[in-house]
């Protein structure tokens, strides 16, 4: 009789203690799936006379900061916007100086298709970007090694909708959706009004699906990874 009350005891206590730990286990999973997912959302090929500004403004509403891959011919052109990039919070990133793909070129000229836009900005906006996205995401050992000579990281991209090509906004937010995970970068263009709805409903979507929108280096920095000149990323975890 003892020996059933001891037994009926434990029995209770080890139920308690599994109870206890089923509840812990929902917690835990609950804060997993609750737990922020960040990506970087990155435009290239601007500043756009027409595109830019609305772009900023839709981010500004939503709080949203991203990354400028800027070309140092639009940059002349567009020095206002490029000032609005700035005090929006943005980050800035060079795309060269020409739009000229960067493997094709001999060292001089790399060396000057990177150096001149990030001159231009430091003396006219005091900002020095930090980071280099080749155009067509193009890059062989010369261009490694020029990235890293002049410490910047190489940033590549993990989702591409290929919004350049395809105009309709629905299907480029289509893709970027589908696609998106914690710690991708995010390919796009502020060169068209579609890009630019695209980007904003895709913002939107994601928002509500719990991403956390961040430029590249806030991404590098959350996800604790120094980013290192001359190094490609196309994802960031
Ligand atoms: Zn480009």
């Amino acid at each position: 009789m003892r020996y059933f009350s001891r037994h009926r005891t434990l029995c209770c206590a080890m139920s308690a203690v599994f109870l206890f730990l089923i509840l812990l286990v929902p917690a835990d999973a609950s804060d997993l799936a609750q737990a922020p997912r960040y990506v970087a959302l990155t435009f290239d090929d601007g500043p756009s006379a027409k595109c830019t500004q609305p772009l900023l403004d839709g981010l500004a509403a939503r709080g949203v900061h991203c990354t400028f891959f800027v070309c140092g011919y639009r940059v002349r052109e567009n020095p206002k916007l490029v000032s609005a990039i700035i005090t929006g919070g943005h980050e800035l990133g060079l795309h060269g100086d020409t739009h000229d793909y960067m493997n094709a070129m001999d060292s001089k000229s790399l060396q000057l298709e990177i150096a001149e836009p990030s001159a231009y900005l430091q003396e006219t906006t005091g900002v020095t970007p930090h980071l280099l996205r080749p155009p067509g995401g193009l890059y062989n050992d010369a261009v490694r090694a020029e990235a890293q000579r002049q410490q910047l990281p190489i940033i590549l991209w993990e989702v591409d909708p290929l919004d350049w090509a395809c105009h309709k906004a629905s299907e480029v937010t289509r893709r970027i959706t589908a696609k998106a995970a914690d710690g991708d970068i995010i390919l796009m263009h502020d060169s068209s009004a579609s890009s630019v709805s695209a980007a904003l409903r895709t913002i939107d979507l994601l928002q509500a699906r719990g991403f956390v929108f961040v430029t590249v280096s806030e991404l590098a920095a959350q996800k604790g990874v120094a980013l290192c000149p001359g190094q490609p990323y196309s994802h960031i975890s």
